[in-house]
């Protein structure tokens, strides 16, 4: 699909050549045009790849490790999350080619991811076609599979099938959702990740997600707050905007199923990730006996075979493959096909960034882009991965690729190392 866009297919030959296939008739002026064609297309396609670099990206004011020991049974040990995880662990991959053409891509997973690419997959990667990038990902998931599949190697994966997507973008001139068919809405609706609802709405959103809930540790006082603050939140926004929760993993089931019940008035749209992510029966319990709202979960589940597992145990109504996280876009349009074909929703974890956007335009019905930087305590860079909210609504990202410039004054600011 990439090609058809600036590789000239069109041969005036090749009609003749057919015919003459067909009669089993070839002229000898024929072959050699048939000779000249193979050997001239590869070479017009070959984008070859000549570093691969990865550092970590300072997407957001540096978080406050915590140096204090917790003690041993608080519950707060459960969510205490490392350095490598979510924002906090955010690289930047950078690859460059022989064209001259530079690519880059945000993946997770902090410097062990940073580690994985420069001793395994930098040195995979140099000299390859960096436009060939269904093969590249299938060839580096294989690679890795020995410690690998999910976790850190998809995390390094990830950064860089999207910087190999920017390259495709910028090479053919255009926004990668554009290479791949076009956008299937104008727009798509945001919705604000965060608890002070009025903030949200004050910047444009109409539906919310709050987060930050109580372990079903903290037993029935914990359980009375959870219930408190979606019914106060749905007093605070009025009947006609969305309201979504996201609950970290806190959970177990039958503390998520009476939860549901005691929320039902709330009308969720969904509930996040309410267990841990391995606990595929638990989740496909919830599925089967929660009623009053619908199972979101994936932002922990990596690659299209993690996503399967969901899909095939009946364990969520709404995926949320992270596309810096669960294996890039690659993987990503292959997650929304399987969901589509399971009569599944897609809402990518953090899906208003220019990733996840890409994704969403080119999946049949864009449902909603959760806000990435949007009205955060992000910077810059954060912001200018995030497209455009007009009133709600994110708008298409504008190329070539994903439409990021990283300058070299924003590599020094946030990722000096790839200066
Ligand atoms: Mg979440």
């Amino acid at each position: 699909m990439v090609r058809s866009e600036y590789i000239p297919y069109f041969v005036p030959e090749l009609d003749s050549i057919l015919v003459g296939m067909i009669s089993n008739r070839l002229t000898r002026r024929q072959l050699i045009a048939i000779a000249g064609t193979a050997s001239a297309l590869p070479a017009a396609e070959r984008l070859q790849i000549t570093s691969v670099k990865a550092a970590p990206l300072l997407v957001r004011a540096a978080a406050k490790q915590s140096t204090k020991q917790l003690p041993d049974f608080d519950p707060m040990r459960w969510r205490s999350f490392g350095p490598f995880s979510q924002l906090d662990g955010a690289i930047l991959v950078q690859i460059r080619t022989k064209a001259g053409l530079t690519g880059y891509g945000l993946g997770g997973g902090g410097a062990a991811a940073c580690l994985i690419i420069e001793q395994h997959l930098a040195p995979f990667l140099r000299g390859t076609n960096a436009l060939n990038i269904e093969l590249l990902w299938d060839q580096m998931f294989a690679s890795t599979s020995f410690y690998g599949r999910r976790g850190l190697a998809i995390q390094a994966i990830s950064g860089i099938d999207l910087a190999l997507w920017d390259l495709a973008g910028k090479r053919a001139g255009l926004p990668v959702h554009q290479l791949l068919g076009g956008p299937t809405a104008e727009k798509v609706a945001g919705y604000y990740t965060g608890n002070d609802v009025e903030h949200g709405m004050k910047l444009g959103f109409h539906a919310v997600k709050l987060a930050s809930f109580e372990s079903f540790r903290n037993g029935a006082a914990g359980m009375r707050t959870n219930v408190n603050k979606v019914l106060d939140a749905r007093k605070r926004i009025g009947p006609d905007t969305t309201l979504m929760l996201d609950a970290l993993c806190a959970w177990d089931a039958p503390y998520t199923i009476e939860f549901a019940e005691r929320i039902a008035e709330a009308k969720l749209y969904f509930l996040e990730e309410p267990l841990l992510p391995d606990d595929i029966d638990g989740y496909a319990r919830l599925c089967r006996e929660i009623h009053t709202t619908k199972i979101a979960s994936g932002e922990h589940e990596a690659s299209i075979y993690g996503f399967r597992e969901l899909i095939r145990n009946r364990a969520a109504h709404i995926l949320q493959p992270d596309l810096s996280w669960s294996g890039g876009l690659t993987d990503g349009r292959r997650v929304a096909a399987a969901a589509d074909a399971a009569g599944l929703t897609l809402i990518p974890h953090r899906g208003s960034s220019v990733y996840g956007m890409t994704l969403l335009l080119t999946s049949r019905s864009p449902v909603y882009a959760e806000s990435f930087g949007t009205g955060d305590s992000g910077n810059e860079l954060m912001e200018l991965m995030t497209p455009k909210l007009v009133e709600g609504y994110y708008l298409p990202p504008a190329g070539p690729g994903f439409g990021v410039e990283f300058s070299e004054a924003l590599l020094r600011k946030y990722s000096p190392q790839l200066v």
